[in-house]
C-alpha cells in the first residue's frame, strides 16, 4: 500500500529550491568521489529521472563545477559522454596555530594541492596578536597564489591545537598555547580585511578533529568507522562514526589526549593529573628518550629534525630510543584499547608524530589492543599508518572549507577577474 504523501513530496517554493541545491551537491559529490559517468549513469545510481540529471549537470556546467568529458567506455547502448569534475576552479584554504608552527594549505575541488605553506615559530614566547599576524601573512601569501593560478578560494577553516566552540568561533582553551577564549575566526577577518581580502568565510575548529576529517575517505568503508589519534606536543584526535566527525555538544569531543590513564601520574598542561597527553605526547617521549642536555631537546629545532633525529637512533637501534618508544606505544594501546572497547572501530589511525615514528610505536600498541580489548582478536580493529604527514591538519581545515560547495554549488565563488579586479 503506497502512502499519499511520499515523503519526498516538496511544494513551497523555497524547499523546492533547497531540494534543487542538495541534489546538485550529491552529482557533484558523486562525480568527485566515484569518477566520470554519463549522465544516464548519474540517474539511475543517484535515483533521478534522466531528465532531472541532466538539468542538474546543466546546472553545475554553468557553474564551471562538472564539463563533458570523453566517451563512456563499456556502456551498453549509445555510449554517452561522461560528465566529469572541473575540480581547479574552486578550492578550501586551511590554515593552522600548532605550539611549534603556523601553516597554511589551499586544496582544489579534486582534493590536490594547490599551494602551501608553514613557517616554524616558537607561539608560547609570543603574544596572541603576533602569533595571528604571522598566520595572517602566511594566508595572504597562500591566497595570492591560488588567486594567481586563476582558482577561487571557497574559505578558510583555521585549526587550533585547544579546545574550539565553533558557533561562537572562540578557542575557549589553548592549555598548551596559553590561550582562553580568544575569538580568533574574528581576528584573522580583521587581518584579512586589513589585507585586501573581503567576504571571505573564516571558519574555527580544533586542529585534530580536522586532521581526523582529512583521513575520512568516502568510498572506503573501513574509513567510516575510525578513531584518529593525532600526536605532537598536546594529544587530540578525532573519532568518526557512520562516515561522520563525532563532535559532541559543543564541539569539544574528541580531547582524546585528556583522559585520565593514570590519577597517580605527572601533572597536564591542562591542570589536571595523569591525563594520556602526559604519558604519550611528544614531550614524554623526550623525556624518556633523551638527556637533559641532549641536542634533541634544543627548542630552536623543528618538529621534522627532532622526529627524524628519534627515527634515525631508532633506526641504529639505539637501545634508550627503542625503550623509549616502547614504553610510549605500551601507553598509546593502553588508551586506544579503552577507544577501541567503546567504539569499535575498524582502524585505528595513528596520525601527526605518532606515524612518523609509527614503525617502533604501533608494535607495542597491538600488542596492547590484544591484551586490552574484550572482542577476540581485538575486534578486528586494524592500526594504519596516517600518510598525510605533518599535514593533516591544515588539509583537513580546506576539505571543511570546501564543503560549502558540495553543500550547495550554487553558492561556490565565481571566477575571479584575471586582472585581480575583484580584491
Ligand atoms: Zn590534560
Amino acid at each position: 500500500v503506497h502512502s499519499t504523501t511520499s515523503p519526498l513530496r516538496v511544494t513551497a517554493p523555497a524547499d523546492q529550491a533547497a531540494l534543487r541545491r542538495a541534489h546538485l551537491g550529491l552529482v557533484l559529490r558523486s562525480v568527485r568521489d566515484h569518477g566520470p559517468r554519463s549522465r544516464s549513469r548519474l540517474a539511475a545510481e543517484l535515483g533521478l529521472t534522466r531528465a532531472a540529471a541532466s538539468s542538474l549537470v546543466g546546472e553545475l556546467e554553468e557553474l564551471g563545477l562538472v564539463r563533458h568529458g570523453a566517451r563512456e567506455r563499456g556502456a551498453v547502448g549509445r555510449p554517452g559522454t561522461a560528465v566529469e569534475l572541473v575540480g581547479s576552479r574552486v578550492c578550501g584554504v586551511g590554515a593552522e596555530v600548532n605550539v611549534d608552527h603556523v601553516a597554511t594549505l589551499a586544496v582544489d575541488l579534486a582534493g590536490e594541492v594547490i599551494a602551501e605553506s608553514r613557517r616554524g615559530l616558537d607561539t608560547r614566547g609570543l603574544a596572541q596578536h603576533e602569533v595571528l599576524d604571522e598566520l595572517v601573512t602566511l594566508l595572504l601569501g597562500t591566497l595570492s597564489e591560488v588567486e594567481a593560478a586563476g582558482v577561487s578560494p571557497a574559505g578558510v577553516t583555521v585549526g587550533v591545537a585547544g579546545l574550539v566552540d565553533a558557533r561562537s568561533r572562540t578557542v575557549s582553551l589553548a592549555p598548551n598555547l596559553g590561550w582562553r577564549d580568544v575569538p580568533v575566526a574574528e581576528l584573522v577577518e580583521e587581518r584579512l580585511l586589513a589585507g585586501g581580502v573581503a567576504g571571505l568565510p573564516v571558519e574555527l575548529d580544533n586542529e585534530a578533529n580536522l586532521a581526523a576529517i582529512a583521513e575520512i575517505d568516502p568510498v572506503d568503508p573501513c574509513r567510516a568507522d575510525m578513531v584518529v589519534l593525532f600526536g605532537e606536543v598536546g594529544v587530540g584526535g578525532g573519532v568518526v562514526a557512520d562516515g561522520r566527525l563525532l563532535r559532541g555538544r559543543h564541539g569539544w569531543a574528541g580531547e582524546l589526549g585528556h583522559m585520565i590513564v593514570d590519577p597517580q601520574g605527572r601533572p597536564c598542561g591542562c591542570g589536571r593529573v595523569g591525563c594520556w597527553e602526559t604519558v604519550i605526547g611528544l614531550r614524554a617521549l623526550l623525556e624518556a628518550a633523551t638527556l637533559p642536555d641532549d641536542p634533541v631537546r634544543d627548542p630552536s629545532l623543528t618538529l621534522e629534525d627532532r622526529l627524524g633525529q628519534l627515527a634515525e637512533r631508532a633506526r641504529r637501534g639505539d637501545a634508550r630510543t627503542l625503550d623509549a618508544l616502547h614504553q610510549v606505544g605500551g601507553w598509546l594501546g593502553t588508551g586506544a584499547a579503552a577507544l577501541v572497547n567503546i567504539l569499535d572501530p575498524a582502524v585505528v589511525v595513528l596520525s601527526g608524530y605518532f606515524a612518523v615514528l609509527g614503525q617502533w610505536l604501533r608494535p607495542a600498541v597491538e600488542e596492547q589492543l590484544g591484551a586490552g580489548v574484550v572482542a577476540p582478536q581485538a575486534g578486528g580493529t586494524r592500526v594504519v599508518l596516517s600518510t598525510l604527514g605533518p599535514t593533516a591538519a591544515v588539509r583537513g581545515g580546506a576539505l571543511v572549507s570546501l564543503e560549502s560547495v558540495f553543500t550547495d554549488p550554487t553558492a561556490a565563488p565565481r571566477a575571479r577577474v584575471a586582472n585581480g579586479a575583484s580584491r
